[in-house]
């Protein structure tokens, strides 16, 4: 039905929470023969943080813009993280891998599923409050999730599970052609071997633009991006540094369009990888949450760990 409303007149929210998950990204030494954090001088995240990125050492860094703060990614369980719990984790407030007694991934152990089902932010922010908060999964997904989907689909990572089990959409090809949807790869230049020839190859920065039109019209918007910790597992310092740099332009993009009046954006992760090229194997080091925007000072205190980034956000959006 047409709004009888003009556009500018119709109600839109007032506060944004815009979460970007890059998997497999942890604080670590200053070593640029193992950080490629510190080889690469990625230089949009350089200049947000006065020159000065976490490490080991710095943990904690403030700038006029931003906060960078660390946050535990072990859950208090031996052995080192993994991306299913991890993730079920972030995206619940539950104690993932406390729960199952171990770290595990990267799919969702079967008896997670009705943890991330019943407790995920999606779900917590639609039963929150007088009206229904609006949410976006902000990834695109070829023909072949789909088809995915309506088969046994027995494997599932946390993110897409908790978008399923809350009746959020999920974005397709369409949506990339219409800037209304982001690559899991940013530039969608892996689309043509997906069977998508017709996917619009874009720079990281647009991509970035985009998800910051996305967040806009969302109290909450989440987006996923992978190839981190494809790059540390695979122990490629090109690829590792590639990756670093063509995530610090997609943050430009959406720094340069997110109004940090009304928008809270946090950069996070499930577990340490890339930050140790020494090792192909995911690290027990802390994992940054990066913040700018609407409350950061506010938010920051209350995150130590990965478990406490859905009810710091929810509360947030319901306060
Ligand atoms: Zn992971």
């Amino acid at each position: 039905m047409q709004s009888a409303l003009p556009a500018q007149y119709q109600r839109k929210p007032q506060k944004h929470v815009l979460l970007i998950f890059i998997d497999g990204i942890g604080i670590g030494t200053i070593d640029p023969q193992r950080n490629p954090f510190f080889s690469s001088n990625p230089p949009f995240l350089n200049n947000l943080l006065d020159g000065r990125l976490p490490s080991l050492r710095n943990r904690f860094v403030e700038s006029a813009e931003a906060l960078c703060i660390p946050l535990n990614a072990t859950l208090g369980v031996q052995g080192l993280p993994q991306s299913g719990t991890g993730q079920a984790t972030l995206y619940t407030g539950m104690n993932a891998a406390r729960i199952i007694g171990q770290h595990f991934g990267p799919y969702l152990y079967s008896t997670l599923k009705p943890v991330v089902a019943e407790h995920n932010i999606f779900r917590r922010l639609h039963a929150a409050g007088p009206t229904k908060m609006s949410t976006a999964f902000a990834n695109a997904f070829p023909a072949r999730f789909f088809d995915y989907l309506e088969g046994h689909r027995k494997r599932m990572v946390a993110g897409i599970f908790a978008a399923l089990m809350s009746g959020v959409e999920f974005r397709t090809v369409e949506n990339l052609k219409r800037g209304t949807a982001v690559s899991a790869d940013l530039t969608a230049q892996r689309w043509k071997d997906i069977g998508h020839p017709e996917a619009p190859v874009i720079t990281p920065y647009e991509a970035g633009r985009n998800l910051a039109a996305i967040s806009r019209q969302n109290h909450f918007t989440l987006f996923e991006y992978f190839l981190t910790d494809k790059a540390g597992h695979e122990r490629n310092r090109s690829f590792a540094e590639t990756v670093t740099l063509e995530c610090d332009e997609f943050l430009r993009g959406v720094y340069e369009h997110t109004n940090p009046a009304s928008t809270l954006v946090l950069v996070t992760s499930d577990h340490g990888n890339l930050e140790d090229l020494s090792t192909k194997s995911h690290t027990r080091n802390p994992v940054p949450a990066l913040l700018w925007g609407n409350a950061r000072h506010i938010i920051a205190p209350r995150l130590k760990s990965i478990v406490d980034v859905t009810p710091v956000l929810v509360d947030f959006l319901n306060g």
